[in-house]
């Protein structure tokens, strides 16, 4: 039904001089599996400057490559943006779309996430969409609320709701190396299955991959894969590390 996606997200870090040196190194210790990419969707969020590089670097061994962001408007005078027809032309497979590092950083909002995602629709291009609760709001008790408000306005905005990941990335988890635990991340991840749920039946539910994000790591893989909701992992500081990275993907599929 959901085949597990792990998703590397590289963030402003690793060097495309490195690349190659990195893929042969993640790559190794997964010489012995056979059509690894049967069992397991994986992939590469890396900086804009290192996407083409990274395609040519990964395809032989089927892995994809995606952006880390998008801009919401198709061409014009936004200097310094790129947009999803660009992506697009790279051949890419998608981005990642509301981060919690753009929405506190860049002040992204979910509205601006809703109009990147459909623009990234339009285009053929997958948005992995972020949400996550902060620290405040978990240790206030609004860690329901917030993941309502934020899912509700996807389910109301997204013109296409089968075409899209979610992950739920609990802010505080983030680069922290404090992760939510397996039961924690399984409520929330039941609460945004449940909402895709009733907005779109069994068939929408059930074939949305949501992810877990947050100081993910190769000793928390296994539990927090355990859990019936949670169906792969965004992975910041431990992808950065082919090894560990490496080590992710063989606690899945073994
Ligand atoms: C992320 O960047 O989305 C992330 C989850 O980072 P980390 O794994 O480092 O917490």
């Amino acid at each position: 039904m959901r085949k597990p996606l792990l998703i590397a997200n590289w963030k402003m870090n690793q060097s495309k001089k490195e690349l190659d040196s990195y893929v042969r190194s993640f790559s190794k210790p997964l010489a012995s599996f056979v059509n690894i990419t049967q069992d397991i969707s994986i992939v590469f969020a890396v900086p804009f400057t290192m996407l083409e590089s990274m395609q040519h670097c990964v395809e032989q061994f089927g892995l994809k490559v995606i952006a880390q962001n998008v801009h919401h408007k198709v061409s014009g005078a936004y200097t310094g943006e790129i947009s999803a027809l660009m992506l697009k032309e790279l051949g890419i497979w998608g981005t990642i779309v509301g981060h919690s590092e753009r929405r506190q950083y860049f002040g992204e909002t979910d509205a601006l996430v809703v109009e990147k995602a459909n623009l990234c629709l339009t285009h053929n291009l997958v948005p992995v969409i972020c949400i996550g609760e902060s620290l405040q709001e978990r240790q206030n008790g609004q860690t329901q609320t917030v993941i309502y408000n934020q899912m509700s306005a996807l389910l109301d905005g997204v013109t296409d709701l089968t075409k899209i990941v979610i992950a739920y990335e609990p802010v505080w988890a983030i680069g922290t190396g404090l992760a939510a635990t397996a039961d924690q991340a399984q409520e929330v991840h039941a609460q945004i299955r449940s909402m895709l749920q009733q907005k779109g039946g069994s068939s929408l539910a059930d074939n949305c991959s949501i992810l877990y994000g947050g100081s993910m790591k190769a000793s928390n893989t296994k539990e927090l894969m355990s859990k019936p909701d949670i169906d792969g992992g965004l992975v910041g500081g431990a992808s950065l590390i082919p090894e560990e990275f490496a080590q992710m993907v063989r606690e899945i599929i073994n």
